[in-house]
């Protein structure tokens, strides 16, 4: 999508701390991070939120989750625990309208919400 911005990350048209790709994923440092570690994957195909999930999107989604833990094992955070958040919408405080999860790490978050 033209005006997407996690449209335009992945297609290098706006820069980011690439951690991690695949044909299908695209991941990178969050900006604005809420933890030590902080990471977005984001589906390299447009989809606005989990709301926008099709049948045909299934698998994409499982391999998504495979590609948070192949990167929280390569920080570290593997035993020690991660929160994985995705916000839907606007009163989850969604802001980019491009799916995408948060990988948190780094810190005990106990109780927390992002
Ligand atoms: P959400 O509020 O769930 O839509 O999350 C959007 C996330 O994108 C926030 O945590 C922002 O800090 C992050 N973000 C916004 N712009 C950028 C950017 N240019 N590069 C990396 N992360 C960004
Ligand atoms: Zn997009």
């Amino acid at each position: 999508m033209e005006d997407c911005l996690f449209c335009k990350i992945i297609r290098g048209k706006v820069p980011s701390k690439k951690v991690y790709e695949d044909d299908e994923i695209y991941a990178f440092e969050d900006i604005n991070p809420a933890a030590p570690i902080h990471i977005l994957f984001v589906p390299k195909k447009h989809i606005e939120s989990i709301a926008k999930i099709e049948k045909e999107d299934e698998a994409l989604i499982g391999k998504i989750y495979s590609a948070i833990n192949k990167i929280a094992e390569e920080k570290g955070v593997k035993d020690k625990g991660y929160r994985v958040v995705t916000n839907c919408g606007k009163d989850a405080g969604q802001t980019v309208k491009h799916l995408h999860f948060h990988l948190l790490a780094g810190t005990n978050m106990g109780e927390k919400l992002l």
